[in-house]
């Protein structure tokens, strides 16, 4: 497994997680705010009760919007695994008004109710934990904040109150503070390792196990974006479809194996001369496909002779191309189809040249 800290893609699914479960965590934190400001006002007073209710919901305020703009540019696509991770850090920032202003409760006078107030405030921050544990587990940060900031206050009021029962449960809740302090990270990593091994799934689902550039899947998985997007945007995509020529020639005089070499050198060839947003796949056995987004045939015309010059320079073999461009006449299977009737006459007319689609 590739580095498990260091994974932008890792980032974007942990993190697209952590907002995701939040949304159903204010529903949690609601409840809980709703259920002491009652506490509250039973045992302290109703000024205190709504203080300290209005003040826990201002402090969300902020969180709220972060997460509605999180989803808004999620839907947007604008956040990606290079950009994600300070939403992290935003989202950390965003929990410590909260986090603080909602523990602030055992510090309302309760006076003689304190026990029965702090009870009850136990069993709330417990309960809410185990919630967070679930919602905030995908961040460490984020969860050890919630954790020190719940629980912290509330044990060192347990302590500070010369009452044995008090103490015996501030024992009881440092116990369980330590136990989660060591549950909570053990959780993380499992959570984040099996994130990881489904990452590492899908890309070894899309990727051609020889060449390491995509496959037929990782193009399907494209093209489902890329032709809505295209027809919207009234962009059209062009295609090239690359055949090898003679290669069965190729490896009955060098071996399968310097075949195999060839097809890896022939993927970084093709790789090196398009652009990040080209995607380049093996489409068959000695079948290539470039899906180029934004491009007319005139671009593409230059690309592919670009490529023809660096397949001549460093290998001693050619290719023959067909070229299509997508239309809203057109499906996908109808423009592989068109491309593939192209180079079928490149192959005819004498190999080693490409044909446009008209
Ligand atoms: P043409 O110019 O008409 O395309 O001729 P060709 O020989 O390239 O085409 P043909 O379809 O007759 O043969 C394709 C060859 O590609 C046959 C097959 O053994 C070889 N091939 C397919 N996949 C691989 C691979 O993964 N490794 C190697 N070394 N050879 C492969
Ligand atoms: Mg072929
Ligand atoms: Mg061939």
């Amino acid at each position: 497994m590739k580095n498990i800290e260091q994974n932008p893609e890792l980032d974007f699914a942990r993190i697209s997680v952590l907002y995701a479960n939040t949304n159903a965590g204010y529903f949690g934190i609601a409840t809980g705010v709703l259920f002491f400001a009652y506490i509250v006002d039973q045992l302290s007073t109703i000024n205190a009760a709504t203080i300290w209710a209005i003040a826990v919901g201002i402090a969300y305020v902020p969180r709220v919007i972060l997460s509605i703009q999180f989803a808004s540019r999620m839907k947007k696509r604008e956040i990606t695994s290079d950009n994600i991770k300070p939403w992290e850090h935003y989202f950390f920032l965003a929990s410590i008004a909260p986090f603080l202003l909602f523990s602030s409760a055992v510090f309302i006078p309760f006076g003689v109710n304190e026990f029965d107030a702090l009870l009850f405030f136990a069993v709330i921050v417990m309960t809410l934990i185990s919630g967070s544990i679930l919602s905030y587990s995908t961040s460490l940060p984020v969860i050890f904040l919630f954790l020190n900031a719940s629980m912290l206050p509330l044990i060192a009021t347990t302590f500070w109150i010369q009452e044995p029962l008090f103490n015996a449960l501030g024992a009881m809740l440092f116990i369980a503070y330590l136990l989660l302090s060591r549950l909570i990270p053990r959780q993380n990593r499992l959570l984040v390792e099996n994130i990881a091994l489904r990452i590492e799934n899908e890309h070894q689902s899309l990727t051609d196990p020889l060449t390491k550039i995509g496959n037929r899947r990782r193009l399907y998985v494209l093209i489902e974006t890329l032709l809505p997007s295209s027809l919207r945007r009234k962009d059209p995509f062009t295609i090239v479809l690359l055949d090898i020529d003679h290669f069965k020639q190729f490896n009955d005089k060098h071996g399968h194996s310097a075949g195999d070499e060839l097809l890896i050198k022939v993927s970084d060839i093709l790789k090196e001369c398009s652009r990040d947003q080209d995607l380049v796949i093996r489409y068959g056995g000695e079948e290539f496909l470039l899906v180029l987004p934004s491009t007319n045939l005139e671009d593409a015309r230059i690309l592919v002779d670009r490529i023809r010059g660096a397949i001549k320079e460093k290998t001693d073999i050619t290719f023959s191309a067909g070229i299509a461009m997508h239309s809203e006449l057109l499906t996908f299977d109808q423009l592989i189809e068109q491309a593939d009737k192209c180079m079928y006459i490149a192959k005819t007319e004498g190999r080693d040249r490409y044909v446009l689609a008209k």
